[in-house]
């Protein structure tokens, strides 16, 4: 294989390297914000208990308010009812002990209601406090572990650079030129395996221009897509 050939197959690998970590390090901060908003969600589902159970218990402690006057009522009732001179005004009395004595009843059952429900809320919060708990260390756990991703990612990237730019430094520039242009227009594609076709672009190679690539003694590029045509007879991959 001609040697420019070898540096520019390397280069291309180092390239779409790059490229793969330079994707990874715009992905990984993706993931964490999607777990915080998971955390988030579990946590306002929380708040969103929290106000319901305030709501009820705050009804809850009006109507017992409310019975606490009713019956201060009911008892002067009581107190009056020695006094009263006639049958109608007792009875009269009667009447209004009874309704407001059913009134308590009514709103003592409207409470048991209350706390039945105030107790199923109880026990939901305690279900989210737990899950809102394992949530948080499973993400700070991930989120430590995409953190040192991260950290190796920028690393691996530096030095694949780096070994970029010195494999760059060994390649004359009209040729590197030439293969930056092509990289570009091809989408990081700058060489094809040469079989009978153009492995880049499948069209067929003439066997004359097969004969260059083969013996190696030249840069060959592709008639139809300009793309540095190399020969690898044992290349099990195709070039990607
Ligand atoms: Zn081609």
């Amino acid at each position: 294989m001609h040697p420019v050939i070898e540096k520019l197959i390397e280069l291309q690998e180092l390239e779409t390297r790059i490229r793969h970590a330079t994707g990874r390090l715009e992905q990984l901060p993706r993931q964490i914000a999607a777990m915080e908003e998971q955390l988030g969600a579990t946590r306002s589902l929380l708040d969103h208990q929290a106000a319901e159970l305030d709501r009820i218990a705050a009804e809850r402690r009006q109507l017992e308010g409310e019975i606490q006057i009713i019956e201060e009522r009911i008892s002067k009732y009581r107190s009056q009812l020695s006094d009263v001179k006639t049958n109608e005004q007792y009875k009269a009395l009667l009447h209004e002990i009874d309704f407001h004595g059913e009134r308590i009843g009514k709103m003592e059952d409207e409470i048991l209601v209350n706390m039945e429900k105030e107790e199923g809320l109880r026990e939901e919060r305690l279900l989210l406090e737990q899950r809102l708990q394992q949530e948080s260390a499973q993400v700070a756990r991930e989120k430590q572990a995409v953190q040192e991703e991260m950290e190796e990612t920028r690393i691996e990237l530096d030095r694949r650079q780096g070994e970029a730019g010195a494999l760059i430094a060994l390649i004359a520039p009209e040729v590197y030129g030439t293969y930056r242009k092509i990289s570009t227009l091809r989408k990081g594609v700058a060489l094809a395996r040469a079989k009978e076709n153009c492995q880049g672009c499948h069209v067929r190679i003439r066997p004359s221009v097969l004969g260059q690539v083969m013996a190696g003694k030249q840069i060959v590029h592709c008639d139809s897509c300009d793309r540095f045509l190399y020969w690898d007879p044992d290349a099990s991959i195709e070039s990607k």
